[in-house]
């Protein structure tokens, strides 16, 4: 097989990233925006040693399940996966990825429980960071083309409110007529990295928060009062300082120039205070939902101890507080522990302490105290719970524990693990926060054998 050549093949299978896949002369070949069904001419662009990668040339005969994607960057973007299939199509592969992750990687046989769908596959997020660049001398903002940080100038995201694109529509221009320029990471150059929007999805409250090299807050002054003026929703407006050389997007300084330091949700009904750096689920109402599914498989009663693990700003364990004796969270991030403390606070919670550190650490030396939770809620990142973890939690004998992931072949693999030490996977419900994209978030349901 050689580089530019052309087959007529049909899509068989599909990788967890979302690509098809086709068998052609023994080659497995990776083929992306395609469906299951698909018989396409594909055009091959990379050959490797077991396997290589091609583009359609030309869709022949497409399968069922696929529609017109409804962005017109789809193609060149790399933030959706499966606009070109229907949500019904989208939603069967995702449910498929999660029972086979369990039923391969896991080697385990729960009940799957029927996906949980988003209730929409458009204007989801509450969250959008813009990369900032100048081109034809102006600023520009957008999305980075696949597997480059080169800028395509795209406003109106399909994940995003359609309010994002107006406030970044009306601020671009203000801020270059301002003097502005746009950071460059080849030479290192310039001010502007990101910009960075949060709204609240039940209270409408905005941040806007300007990710920088070098403070550019003496030319933003102007701008300012026009801006919150024409979006009165914007009710915190900070800069974030990121005088690094480096990917990740938000620095440590964080200042506020004008309005509040937080803008305020809430979240299962709790109120919670936002800042730029604090962790929050994107999708707000689908975040709701599941939780609300870890509340039904803890079956909580009102007597029992509950642990919460990679707690975050306490958020899940903080809507179960009500339905449990006490409460533990556990966290490594200090911010964060003193979001979930300021959090339970707030909302009256008074049956609530945090720890912050390790996981794994926290839950041995509580083991080694004596602590006996009844039922344990992990929601580990994306690389899922390490040995010293699961091996403190299986300790503690809790009667029940939830496992809530956005990696399905993580969550599969630290409950085969768990299954050697005594925990059946009852239940495994695939819910959907990430409508459009790859990404697919899991809740599962282990007790504890007698
Ligand atoms: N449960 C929260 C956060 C989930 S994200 C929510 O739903 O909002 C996973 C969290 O695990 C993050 O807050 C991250 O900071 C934390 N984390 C990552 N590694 C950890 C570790 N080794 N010990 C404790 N917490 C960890």
């Amino acid at each position: 097989m050689k580089k530019n050549e052309i087959y007529e093949t049909e899509i068989t299978g599909m990788t967890h990233e979302g690509a098809g896949v086709c068998r052609i002369d023994g080659m497995a070949v990776f083929v992306p925006m395609t469906a299951v069904g698909d018989t396409l001419r594909v055009r091959i662009v990379k050959v490797l040693k077991s396997y290589a990668f091609g583009i359609v040339e030309e869709l022949l005969h497409p399968a069922a399940g696929r529609c017109e994607p409804d962005c017109p960057v789809f193609r060149q973007c790399g933030g959706c996966t499966y606009r070109h299939l229907t949500y019904e199509a989208e939603s069967k592969i995702k449910e498929q990825q999660v029972r086979d992750a369990f039923e391969r990687i896991g080697g385990l046989h729960p009940v799957f429980d029927p996906i949980l769908q988003g209730e929409s596959r458009t204007g989801y997020r509450n969250k959008a960071q813009y990369p900032v660049a100048e081109q034809d001398e102006h600023l520009v903002c957008g999305f980075y083309a696949k597997h480059s940080h080169r800028v395509i100038p795209y406003t109106r995201c399909a994940l995003q409110p359609e309010r994002f694109a107006e406030v970044i529509e009306w601020l671009l221009p203000r801020l270059e007529a301002a003097g502005v320029t746009a950071y460059r990471e080849e030479t290192h150059s310039g001010e502007l990295r990101h910009l960075y929007l949060r709204q609240g999805y039940h209270s409408g409250e905005m941040s806007l928060c300007l990710v920088v090299k070098q403070s550019i807050a003496e030319k933003l002054q102007p701008v300012l009062p026009e801006l919150q003026a024409q979006f009165p929703e914007i009710v915190s407006i900070t800069e974030n300082r990121n005088p690094e050389r480096t990917n990740v997007i938000l620095g440590r300084k964080q200042t506020t120039l004008a309005g509040k330091d937080t803008i305020t949700d809430t979240m299962s009904g709790n109120r919670v205070e936002l800042s730029p750096l604090s962790f929050y689920q994107v999708n707000t109402s689908q975040a709701e939902r599941l939780y609300a599914v870890g509340r039904e498989f803890a079956a909580l009663t009102g007597n029992e101890l509950l642990l919460d693990l990679y707690c975050g700003a306490g958020t899940i364990g903080l809507s179960m507080a009500h339905q449990v004796r006490s409460l533990i969270g556990v966290e490594v991030i200090p911010e964060a522990v003193e979001n979930a403390k300021e959090n339970a606070a707030r909302n009256g919670i008074k049956n609530a302490q945090f720890h912050c550190g390790d996981a794994g650490e926290i839950a041995k030396t509580l083991r080694e105290s004596g602590t006996k939770p009844d039922v344990i809620v992990l929601d580990p990142p994306r690389k899922g719970c390490d040995a010293a973890t699961i091996e403190a939690v299986s300790g503690m004998k809790p009667e029940r524990i939830v496992m809530i992931s956005c990696n399905p072949a993580t969550a599969a693999r630290d409950c085969k693990a768990f299954a050697a030490l005594g925990f059946i996977t009852e239940r495994v419900r695939a819910v959907d926060l990430f409508a459009g994209t790859a990404h697919v978030e899991c809740v599962v349901l282990m007790s504890r054998e007698k």
